[in-house]
């Protein structure tokens, strides 16, 4: 992974508004005005702390769409990245885009500044919904730019909704399907959350959008994650990233399956599931009143145990076990769990 160094700018470059966006509050209403001297600063500020992090330094462009920025904005950012490219303090660029418009000027300075992925705001292929959330473009669109970014060879990491309007597991997951058999290089996924000041805002209050539970939107990123990792298409994060804005002191998230930790509690999910299935299987354990005993990598011990040692509290139950342990073992890769013989 990269050291990256974020540049937010908030539905810069938008010329409408998504019914579910509220960028002001998904990017911790971050106010910071890009000048030549701001640029400078966060960039020395971000290398004096990297302690070795990342194997590359790449500035990242995140919350709006920058190619929708005039051409002015993008030629200034654009070259505030190549001065620092010259001064070999940076090695390259991410930014965040929608399918449309994708014009050869655009890709070609992408591909000048040394763009190394791009996040690709895909939400659904489902047209019908992508027209009721007002995206502006349509499942073709996706397709064709990612044929068009391939070319150029940049990496994708593809945005997915669960929980648009309109839209159940069954849609969700089809949608992820299509992504999939386009070949992204990562995924995203992000629960529908109703934030404050949004048009999805209106919809909710006058009863005409219900938002997924939690449980529904964990069990469905859970099977995404899942069919996802058999293609090979690592998930870099599911949910959104948590900030004072959508903390309760604001209440931003007025509705819909919001959680600082949504990603822990999907893999948290999983976890629970693996060791369910190796507890069915082990014909000794369902003689009950055992204690067993599950290894996993060191880093997944948390979300192993549960929130609260939730996981290992049900599976007792459910299995009437004596105990169970979860034993740190670094010889086990992460995503597997040993039951111990
Ligand atoms: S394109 Fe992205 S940043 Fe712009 S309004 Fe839509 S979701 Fe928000």
């Amino acid at each position: 992974m990269p050291y990256l160094i974020p540049f937010y700018i908030p539905q810069e470059g938008c010329t409408h508004s998504c019914i579910y966006c509220n960028a002001n509050v998904t990017t911790d209403g971050e106010s910071f005005q890009i000048t030549d001297q701001s640029f400078d600063s966060r960039i020395n500020e971000y290398l004096e702390t990297r302690k070795g992090k990342g194997n590359r330094v790449e500035v990242a462009f995140y919350g709006g769409s920058f190619n929708q920025l005039n051409k002015d904005k993008r030629d200034y950012y654009l070259g505030l990245v190549a001065r620092h490219f010259n001064k070999k303090s940076i090695e390259g660029l991410r930014v965040s885009i929608r399918p449309v418009p994708l014009d050869e000027d655009f890709l070609a300075d992408l591909v000048k500044h040394k763009t190394s992925l791009v996040e690709l705001g895909v939400q659904t292929m489902n047209d019908s919904t992508l027209r009721a959330i007002k995206r502006g473009h349509d499942s073709k669109d996706v397709i064709y730019a990612f044929e068009r970014l391939k070319t150029a060879g940049i990496k994708i990491s593809a945005h997915l909704m669960v929980g648009l309007p309109g839209e159940e597991g069954k849609e969700f997951l089809e949608s992820l399907r299509q992504v999939l058999s386009l070949k992204p290089d990562f995924l995203r996924i992000h629960p529908t959350i109703v934030l404050k000041g949004t048009e999805l805002e209106v919809l909710y209050n006058k009863g005409h959008y219900k938002p997924m539970d939690i449980d529904e939107a964990i069990k469905l990123c859970a099977e995404a994650y899942l069919i996802a990792d058999e293609v090979g298409v690592p998930v870099l994060r599911m949910g959104l990233q948590a900030n004072s804005c959508l903390d309760e002191a604001q209440c931003s998230a007025i509705g819909g399956p919001y959680h600082p930790s949504f990603g822990e509690l999907v893999l948290s999910k999983i976890a629970f599931d693996k060791m369910m299935a190796l507890l069915n299987d082990s014909k000794q354990c369902n003689e009950g009143e055992r204690t067993v005993t599950f290894r996993v990598n060191p880093r997944t011990v948390s979300r192993t145990l549960g929130n609260n040692r939730s996981n290992i509290e049900k599976l007792t139950k459910l299995f009437k076990l004596k105990g169970a342990n979860v034993v740190a073992d670094p010889k086990i890769k992460v995503d597997e769990i040993l039951l111990e013989a």
